[in-house]
């Protein structure tokens, strides 16, 4: 048996009339010597990929017509058959399009095609920056999605972050495909359609490690990781050109507190029979050595409720179900009552009871209302907003604004979480009210045994699982460009583990077939930002946003003069409109008492914090608008120092 490209030199031959005929011949040698084809290995390709573009090469002379050109393709075309020849291939190509989370922090979201099927790992939100104002959450540009909607079979997630699921609503409502994800990681999704009336129609499928599942031409295998959440997996996939890995976010945790393992074994196993591609986490990829263990907090936890005198306030983020886990049973241990404030706390909490990762003893757990029937030192309070978000109940509580979590001098509020980079004023902010109330306030300042501890695994461990995985190629995915590109040097350093290192972002196509890999193009990206409360209200970019937003709706400016030394409201509110006709008169005055009601209703500390106010006037004003008005305009409170 012959290759099937014998047949087709002659038409080579006649084709390029250069390069491609001096190609031709020397394929045909080169296959005769190789003789029939069911003997040939990977080695035999190689020698004749190397030794055919020698040739082809000498053949060159100048190339006015760009004949050169299509001899080089036929080139390809050669060493596609030869290779298709022999492992009998299929011809395709697999397309793997980052939407979101390679060369930015947060809203991870990645499309799998082969031919006309599709698959999507994650659908992740971003937190916006402070200077996005008016804007609720972002979420990835999914325009590739529904320009091939109909190909899209369904989107699998890895764990229940934000930055993995928070942009589900919005994606499910321009595209009603099954999700499929671990029973912990669904409750979540469960929570936030239900918040968005998406449930009812939703087509939720729970997925476990260990238990492979096929969609379309692709076979997943899930395998458990451990991370800051619980019940995450990595997702190896199984193409027809071979399987890739997908991390997910992870750290490798030798005791994580739920004791699910993370299955190293199942990475080795798939190293051992061949892995096309791994994309693996990038978050942490500055830190030298190994990320601690879950378990490391708990000596700081242990030394704070020995010492803690009076009441304490302990804020995590609310899905850390690993951290509440801890505190409620430190809070058994040390004779106090355990009270759950604000909503998001209180979600999560319910959730990991139900599903069996918390236990909350009977008796333990009270109505924060009932904190003050408790001796101060009899009390242990988890409150959510350790980013200090202004209307979190911490901020709150901070400014003597909440209900019922009152901090009070001698009173020790421990922020078990890290600072994400961006709310450093917003932290410290608040971190400086609570001094200011005399509390005692123990944060991540780096001193050891650390009160919080990363989720994402630092250098050694990425090391370890390109290791044990052996890609042919490597992709590092989640992070800033800046990570990313550590973690494609850090792996293309790793010779004997790693074939080939591809550095891409949110947008490229890296293309997969029989002759390797490419960049082949790039697909549309971007922000959308969203307006929580109404999926509709959705616009493509932020300047596109502005703009549509200013010019359907307007803006409004609600000008405040506060007195700088005495922190008091000088003068009564302007209302500044734009490009919005309220419609009815008494609109502008009924807006200014809207702010001094609001200010009214505000403590001192609150108002000399212009985050909190600012939010808390935006907040209240945009109810009444849009009760008034039936309309958005941009609401943007200035303060005036005078
Ligand atoms: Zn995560
Ligand atoms: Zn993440």
């Amino acid at each position: 048996m012959q290759f099937n490209l014998i047949a087709d030199a002659d038409w080579w031959e006649d084709y390029g009339g250069c390069g491609a005929g001096a190609l031709a011949r020397e394929t045909v040698e080169l296959s005769r010597r190789l003789g029939p084809a069911s003997k040939h290995t990977e080695n035999d390709v190689q020698i004749f990929h190397d030794a055919t573009p020698p040739a082809f090469w000498r053949a060159r002379a100048p190339d006015p017509h760009g004949l050169h050109e299509r001899g080089a393709r036929a080139y390809m075309g050669c060493v596609h058959l030869v290779l298709r020849s022999i492992h009998r291939m299929p011809t395709g190509k697999l397309h793997i399009v980052p939407l979101g989370g390679l060369g930015e922090f947060g809203m991870n979201c990645m499309a799998v095609r082969w031919g006309d099927d599709i698959i999507v790992i994650d659908g992740g939100l971003m937190f916006p920056e402070a200077e996005l104002l008016g804007v609720d959450i972002v979420v990835p540009d999914i325009s590739y999605l529904t320009e091939n909607r109909q190909r899209v079979k369904g989107i699998i997630l890895t764990h229940g972050h934000e930055d993995h699921i928070g942009a589900l609503p919005w994606i499910l409502s321009e595209l009603n495909v099954p999700v499929w994800g671990t029973e912990f990681t669904l409750a979540y999704v469960e929570d936030k359609l239900e918040e968005h009336g998406l449930l009812d129609d939703a087509d939720l499928r729970e997925i476990r490690a260990g238990e492979g599942f096929k969609i379309g031409p692709f076979t997943i295998n899930p395998i458990q990781v451990t991370h800051s959440l619980v019940d995450c997996v990595a997702l190896a996939v199984h193409t027809p050109l071979g399987v890739i890995i997908h991390t997910g976010d992870f750290k490798v945790d030798p005791t994580p507190t739920d004791n699910r393992l993370f299955d190293l074994h199942a990475f080795a196993e798939y190293g051992k029979t061949g892995v096309l591609a791994l994309f693996q986490d990038s978050t942490n990829v500055e830190r030298k050595g190994y990320t601690p263990s879950e378990r490391a907090v708990r000596r700081k936890f242990d030394e704070v409720f020995a010492h803690t005198k009076r009441r304490l306030f302990i804020s995590c983020f609310s899905s850390s179900i690993h951290r509440i886990k801890l505190a409620v049973e430190m809070a058994w241990q040390h004779g106090r009552k355990v009270a759950f404030a604000g909503r998001s706390m209180n979600n999560s909490a319910e959730i990991a009871e139900d599903l069996g990762y918390i236990e909350i003893p009977e008796g333990l757990l009270i109505h924060p209302g009932e904190m003050k029937n408790f001796p101060p030192e009899k009390v242990c309070v988890l409150i959510s907003g350790t980013q200090g978000e202004p209307m979190s109940a911490l901020s709150r509580a901070a400014v003597d604004n909440h209900k019922h979590a009152k901090i009070e001098k001698g009173d020790t509020v421990m922020l078990s979480s890290r600072i994400i980079p961006g709310n450093e004023k917003a932290i410290y902010r608040m971190i400086d009210h609570l001094f200011r109330r005399e509390a005692h306030v123990i944060y991540d300042d780096g001193s050891s045994p650390p009160v919080h501890v990363s989720g994402h695994a630092s250098q050694e461990e990425l090391k370890l699982i390109i290791n044990l995985v052996k890609p042919k190629y490597f992709i590092p995915i989640h992070g800033e460009y800046r990570q990313l590109k550590l973690h494609a040097e850090m792996a293309a350093a790793m010779r004997g583990s790693v074939g080939n290192v591809m550095l891409i972002e949110s947008g490229d196509i890296l293309e997969f077939d029989e002759l390797g890999a490419r960049k082949a193009g790039r697909v549309n990206v971007g922000r959308v930002c969203i307006d929580s409360g109404s999926r509709t209200d959705v616009v493509e970019d932020l300047i596109v946003k502005d703009r549509r937003h200013l010019s359907e709706d307007g803006i409004v400016l609600p000008i405040i003069a506060i007195n700088k030394l005495t922190g008091k409201v000088e003068t009564s509110p302007e209302i500044v409109t734009r490009g919005f006709s309220p419609g009815e008169d008494g609109f502008v005055d009924g807006a200014r008492q809207i702010v001094m009601q609001t200010l009214d209703a505000s403590s001192a500390e609150e108002k000399a914090d212009y985050g909190v106010i600012k939010e808390k006037i935006r907040a209240d004003l945009k109810r009444y608008v849009s009760k008034q008005t039936q309309k958005r305009p941009l609401i943007m409170p200035v303060i005036l120092e005078i």
